[in-house]
Formats: C-alpha cells, structure tokens, sequence
C-alpha cells in the first residue's frame, strides 16, 4: 500500500511530518521502501483528511457528513435545478455529453480530500474516492463499456508526476470491472487552469478543441468519463465531442465533486 505523509495541521504524527514536511512522497517512498508494513504502519500511518483521526483517509465520522450533491438536478449538465427540467443553457444547445452527475459538493472534506489528491501528492487516497463514484455508479445503474480519464496537458501531468483522474478511473475501474482507456483521449490545449477562467464562455474557448481521439476501439461503445472536478462541464464536454467523433455512443461524465 501507498503511504503518505500529510502536511496536514490536523495529522497526529507531528514528528514524522515535521522531519518530512518538505520531503515529497515518492523520496519518502523511497527512504522507507525497505521497512516492513507494520513499521510503516506505525511511523506512517493514513490521516483522516478530514478530522485528522488516524485509521483512514476519510474516517467513519467524516464520511457520514460528506456533502451529498442532492437533486432536483438538470438531467443533462447535473446543476441544482428546482425544476428538474433542462436547465436554459442545455435547452439552448445540443450537447455531446448524455449526462453529467458529481457525487459530492465540491466544499468541505470533500474539497480538502481533492486538493491532497490533486496539489499535496496524496495518490493513495484515490482508491477512497473512487469507492463512492463506483457506489453511484452501480446505484444509477449506470452503464458503460469502457471509463476514460479526462487527460491533463502532457506539460502539467509531467510537472504534477501523475493525473488525478487517471487515478481515480483506474480504482473505479477495477470496482466495475470495466476496461479503462487511458492513452486514446489526448490533450494538446486548454492548459490555462480552469480554475481561473470563470465563466462558461471563457471556460469553453479554453478548452474548445483542446481534446482529440482517434481510436476506433470507441466506435459505438458507451463511455464513462471521469474526472476529479466539474466546474461548469466544459472540459467535460470538450472531452464527449472528441469521444463522439470517434464514433462514441453515449458518453456519460461522472465526477466526484461540482462546484455549486
Ligand atoms: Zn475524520
Ligand atoms: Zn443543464
């Protein structure tokens, strides 16, 4: 099993974070590759991410107050919609994208869950997270032939060491038993971080055309496409238009949190 040493303020194990604190995971990894799991255990073990309890990343308590991303919601792009109706925007336009659902809000443990995952190295929590896309995803009955990570710029993925959502799809994965593509989905824009374009419009021009596929394995198959974060679905869409041109039939977008 992956260790991981939080940075967090809430970890318990002051004196090994503080000697490792500037340390990142994979020297950690390799300074202790030759101790054995029970004294990992001892020296290292995982941290609520939440509460800071020691036994899990999101322990018993925090997982029972996870900020559920409830309906009514617009069945195409998964906005809090009162009506449940289309909401104005997917009424005004054809869509690549069948649906798009989010477990969770993106806010509380949830975010910080993310945010280790995605800024602080901790991978190890992956498999966590992609335990509740699988329960959401067996819940809805959703169905699909192949999971596809939304891809990071090659640039940002070397600078990072690894996607995040490559991480979580290939945990969801192996829970639904469906074959994951990892390689076919490619990126060659939108690196501009959409956290700092915040309109759709700005969000779609980032990222319009940014994604390209080719592979004819996808000709007529329902994919399943995961990412970390769904914002306003516009990567998510740009993602579904390259997917559908190549031959796609239905790609259905499941993240783990929406910002709302
Ligand atoms: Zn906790
Ligand atoms: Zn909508």
């Amino acid at each position: 099993m992956v260790r991981y040493i939080s940075t967090s303020p809430f970890s318990a194990v002051n004196c090994a974070s503080a000697v490792t604190r500037t340390l990142r995971g994979h020297d950690i990894l390799r300074r202790v590759g030759r101790l054995s799991a029970g004294v990992l255990d001892c020296l290292f073990p995982c941290v609520c991410v939440g509460c800071g309890k020691i036994g899990d990343y999101i322990c018993a308590h925090c997982a029972a107050h996870l900020p559920v991303l409830d309906g009514p919601l617009c069945p195409r792009c998964g906005q809090p919609q009162v009506s449940g109706i289309l909401c104005p925007s997917c009424a005004a336009k054809v869509s690549p994208v069948s649906s798009i659902r989010s477990v969770f809000r993106f806010e509380g443990v949830v975010r910080r869950a993310v945010h280790e995952l995605k800024y602080h190295n901790l991978r190890a929590i992956a498999p966590a997270l992609a335990t509740y896309l699988a329960e959401y995803a067996r819940q809805r009955e959703v169905v699909a032939d192949m999971i596809v990570p939304v891809p990071l710029h090659p640039q940002r993925q070397r600078r990072r060491g690894y996607n995040q959502s490559e991480l979580l799809a290939r945990a969801l994965a192996e829970s639904l038993a469906t074959p994951v593509f990892n390689n076919s989905l490619k990126r060659s824009g939108g690196q501009a971080s959409q956290v700092r374009t915040k309109s759709m419009t700005e969000r779609l021009r980032n990222v319009a055309g940014a994604f390209t596929c080719t592979d004819a394995s996808f000709s007529d198959k329902r994919i399943l496409l995961i990412d970390d974060v769904c914002t306003t679905g516009a990567t998510l869409e740009a993602c579904a238009a390259a997917l559908r041109s190549a031959g796609a039939s239905d790609v259905f977008g499941l993240t783990v949190a929406r910002e709302v």
